[in-house]
């Protein structure tokens, strides 16, 4: 009877998993696995709020299996030697795995492959969550894409057919000795501050279904309007579902084309806004990979001799508190601090606030998302700071620089979400807030801060700074 190790790492999930596919198709016994080792994900290992996510997406995917008569066999050591001891104890033939495309990941893996094969193991390694592998797709001239929608273009002509595959189920779930159970690997804070997102998520393939349900039900037929508002549940919330492999784009895909087929056959307008950030997703992917170094360097080179401010501990703890003085960005601080996620328009604008009102390095704030965020990703988070600073590919134009008080009357406008994240400035009407520069005394006899800087002169000293740049 041959028998296969599948290793889990960013596809925490039974459907729409090719390579569980493949070794349930092949093998008559197979065991799931999942090894953890940290250390060789570094500089990159998961973030606290991450670890929360892993921990009980883990549960999940054991308890899934659980009730298909499979475990997840949890081990925690460096790979090789992980897998190495399971080979020898199960008399595995071959591993299964889908890639990961980080340029650490890529590197590890690759190394990985070469190692058991040259220990007479076959290794099948099958495509990870995107619609394209981020080799994929190039440029007429055969270069990678460096602008989004030229990029998207090629994309959404090629999208692949939504043909989620089933879950899958072995002939025989395989089980092992000295398995560790997930509370083992000590992912979970020692002091519990994730009250706030337990209450929020549900980690798991189950949770992403049940989210995606919901936007389908209902958000994506206004996402192209709602998509902007912080107050509303206007988008999808499945980046972590995504992060971590949970759901694929094809399951969305297909799912959203069935209910369009349900409901006549047309496609609703908004569910093309909505594939395109899914495009979003796929870009950052192809840029990691084509440009590795961008998590630490600058996409533009030109932005190597911009006068950052000298890094000022103090500022960027008031930054990461939700105690800058400016309500928008304190809000989006504290919804992140409190939920492990923020909104993708108060990213944007705590990310300019952070980049050129204190112009403060974007990796302080690329390195604290990293920390505090349950959907931190590497290719989407380099992406997203990378925009906002002015530096990254397609970027937004230096001279864009955020208003938040512009923005919180734009896209919240009676306050909701200020209020629900400042609870001590609930009783101020929202006029009030968006214009906090000239109610200095209402706010401070709420006991809130004053802002910590001066929004239009520190606006006009970035601009300054980036003038001063050499030309392109
Ligand atoms: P939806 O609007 O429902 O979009 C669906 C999916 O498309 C998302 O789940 C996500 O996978 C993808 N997507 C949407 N917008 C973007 C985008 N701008 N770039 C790339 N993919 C996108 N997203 C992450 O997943 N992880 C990060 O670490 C991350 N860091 C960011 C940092 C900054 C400074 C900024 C400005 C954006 C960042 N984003 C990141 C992108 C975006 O904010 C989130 O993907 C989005 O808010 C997730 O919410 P959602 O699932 O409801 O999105």
């Amino acid at each position: 009877m041959s028998t296969a190790l599948v290793l889990f790492r960013r596809d925490l999930r039974l459907a729409d998993n090719p390579a569980l596919h493949a070794a349930c198709a092949v093998h008559a016994r197979v065991l799931p696995v999942y090894v953890h080792a940290p250390d060789e994900d570094a500089p990159w290992a998961p973030g606290a709020a991450s670890r929360w996510w892993l921990h009980h997406a883990l549960e999940a995917l054991d308890r899934q299996l659980a009730e298909h008569g499979g475990r997840l066999h949890i081990a925690r050591a460096p790979t090789l030697l992980a897998l190495r001891a399971l080979i020898a104890a199960t008399g595995a033939s071959a591993v299964y795995w889908n890639r990961r495309y980080e340029p650490a990941a890529i590197a590890h893996d690759s190394a990985l492959k070469a190692a058991l094969r040259e220990d007479g193991v076959a290794v099948h390694s099958h495509p990870g969550p995107l619609w394209h592998e981020p080799w994929t797709l190039a440029t007429d001239g055969g270069q990678p894409y460096r602008v989004f929608t030229p990029f998207w273009r090629k994309l959404r002509a090629q999208l692949p057919a939504p043909m989620p595959l089933p879950a899958a189920r072995a002939r025989e779930w395989l089980q092992a000795d000295g398995g560790l159970p997930v509370a083992a690997l000590g992912l979970l804070p020692a002091i519990r501050w994730d009250a706030g997102m337990a209450a929020q998520w549900t980690p798991g393939e189950a949770g992403a279904q049940e989210l995606l349900e919901i936007f389908a039900d209902d958000a994506v037929n206004d996402y192209a309007k709602s998509r902007d508002l912080p107050a509303r549940h206007g988008t999808s919330r499945l980046s972590p579902h995504l992060h971590f492999g949970e759901i694929t784009p094809v399951q969305v895909h297909a799912l959203l084309q069935q209910r369009a087929q349900q409901s006549g056959g047309r496609q609703h307008p908004d569910l093309e806004p909505y594939l395109r950030e899914l495009g979003w997703r796929e870009f950052a992917h192809h840029l990691l990979y084509h440009f590795p170094d961008t998590p630490q360097a600058n996409f533009n080179p030109r932005f190597d001799a911009f006068p950052w401010a000298q890094d000022a501990p103090a500022l960027l703890e008031r930054w990461q508190r939700g105690r800058t003085g400016i309500p928008l960005v304190d809000a989006g601080m504290r919804e992140l601090w409190h939920t492990g996620w923020m909104h993708n328009r108060v990213r944007m604008v705590v990310a300019s606030f952070l980049t050129k009102n204190l112009r403060q390095h974007w990796r302080h704030g690329a390195r604290w998302f990293w920390d505090t965020l349950v959907d931190a990703d590497l290719a989407n988070n380099t992406l997203g700071w990378q925009w906002v600073a002015g530096c990254g590919a397609d970027a937004a134009p230096y001279f864009r620089v955020f208003n938040p008080y512009l923005q919180s009357a734009k896209f919240d406008p009676d306050a909701a979400y200020l209020k629900r994240w400042l609870p001590e400035l609930a009783a101020l009407p929202a006029r009030t807030l968006h214009a906090a520069w000239k109610n200095p005394s209402a706010l401070a006899a709420c006991g809130y801060p004053a802002p910590m800087v001066d929004l239009t002169a520190s606006r006009e000293a970035a601009l300054a700074a980036w003038e001063s740049l050499p030309s392109a």
